[in-house]
This record gives structure tokens, sequence and C-alpha cells, in this order.
């Protein structure tokens, strides 16, 4: 059995806790705007073996220690379940943890899937069906909404992200946006408000993509962190 997996972090410290191999994931439908990757939109060619991978990653695994792991990201990774459910049933088995970093655009397996992982870290596009269309370019409403009620029913752990972006979803009302859309989420153990950054625009040159966020600036990191202690600060309050 193979996957499509173009890039292979090996100890990663940002996605998810603990040290971690991180595992992109190729193919993704939605086109965010602010995309860093979009050199992983199109699938490409199924270039390694889940045996090939377990070996890798089982010469990691000492790094790992306590509560690291290896998170699926990409991309993204709901894209290839079937691929995703053997690789998580072989780590399961291994002890190893599991994070799945998804925007839920996918629903094919989806309850296997979380009834295999220990964590999901859930990548909020957008807070409103306008604004999740307009960022992401798709009509992917419906299916996130789905995806969110199976995360909520299934009960496992989440990581909460979201990109902010400069005259896009950098308001208070944003915030508020955001509060509504995941109040029905009890078991949220973390939540990371990203700063809109401009690396990736050399990305969409080289592939000659158009780039719909060119004359946008890079996010204040300082008022995205702002942003989101004040999140954390009144969930801690609420909850
Ligand atoms: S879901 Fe992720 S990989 Fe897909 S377009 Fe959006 S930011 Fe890029």
């Amino acid at each position: 059995m193979k996957a499509s997996i173009s890039k292979i972090e090996s100890f990663s410290t940002t996605d998810g806790p603990g040290i971690r191999t991180v595992l992109f994931f190729d193919g993704c439908s939605l086109r965010c705007k602010f995309c860093h990757n979009p050199e992983l939109w199109q699938k490409k060619e199924e270039n390694i073996e889940l045996e090939d991978l377990l070996e890798k990653i089982r010469r990691w695994k000492p790094y790992y220690q306590k509560n690291g792991g290896i998170t699926l990201s990409g991309g993204e990774p709901l894209l290839q379940s079937e691929f995703i459910i053997e690789l998580c049933k072989r780590l399961k088995k291994e002890g190893i943890h599991i994070a799945i970093e998804t925007s839920g655009i996918a629903n094919h397996k989806i309850e296997e899937i979380l009834s295999l992982v220990d964590l999901v870290i859930f990548d909020i596009k957008g807070t409103t069906k306008k604004k999740l269309e307009e960022i992401t370019q798709r009509k992917a409403w419906n299916q996130v909404e789905e995806f969110k009620k199976k995360l909520i029913q299934s009960k496992k752990s989440v990581w909460i992200r979201q990109v902010i972006i400069p005259n896009v979803n950098d308001k208070l009302e944003n915030l508020e946006e955001l509060k509504e859309y995941i109040k029905e989420i009890d078991n949220i153990e973390n939540i990371e408000l990203l700063p809109f950054h401009t690396m990736a625009f050399t990305k969409y040159q080289e592939l000659n993509i158009k780039n719909p966020y060119q004359e946008i600036p890079a996010m204040d990191k300082q008022k995205c962190k702002d942003l989101e202690n004040q999140l954390l600060e009144e969930r801690k309050e609420t909850h």
C-alpha cells in the first residue's frame, strides 16, 4: 500500500505536542488564498510504501519521548483516507501518539479515522459560509459542518488553528465569530492563531499560480498574539 507524501519533517515542535514527525500528504481540493503550500495542491504519484514509512518512523520513535509522535498533515491528509487508516492502525499497535491536522473537507471514513487518532488539529479557514467560500475559493461549508459534527461526537482532543490575515479576519468581530464557531466543541485543549506571512509568495511565482493575496502585508505577530491571548483568557473565564 502506497501514499503520496511530498515531505517528511522528522523533528517538528510546532505541529502538536512534544517532538513529532510531520507527514505532508499531497493533494488538497481547497484553494485557500493564504496557502503557504501551493506545491501540495496536486496529488502526485504515490511514492512511499507503508512498510518503508513505518521503518523510518521506528527509527525516530525514541525521540518522541512522553508526548511526541506523528502528525498527519498536508495538503489534506483526509483525501488519502485508506492509507491513513492502515497507517494509524499500525502506529497505534506500536503505541505512537497520532495527531491529524485537517480542514475537515473530506467525509470518507471520517468516523473510523477519528476513532484511531489521539488529537485533531482543526484548521479553521472560515467561521461563516461566506467567509469560508471567499477564503478557500470553494463551496465546502456543508462538508466542513459535517466533519465538525463528527469531530464533536468523537470526543477527541482538539487543537484549533486559524490563520489571521490583515483586513480579512483580524478584527474583534472575527474573534467573536470564531468563539461562536467553536463553542460546541467542548474538548479543546489549545487554540493557536497563526499570523499570515508572505514567505510563500515566491512559490506562487515559481509555480506560475495567481497569488490572490499578493498585495496583503504580513500580519503583525504581536497583534496576532494579543488576539490569541484575549481569546484564551475569555474562554478560561467561561469554561
Ligand atoms: S487546506 Fe491547507 S493545503 Fe489546502 S489550500 Fe488550504 S492552506 Fe493550502
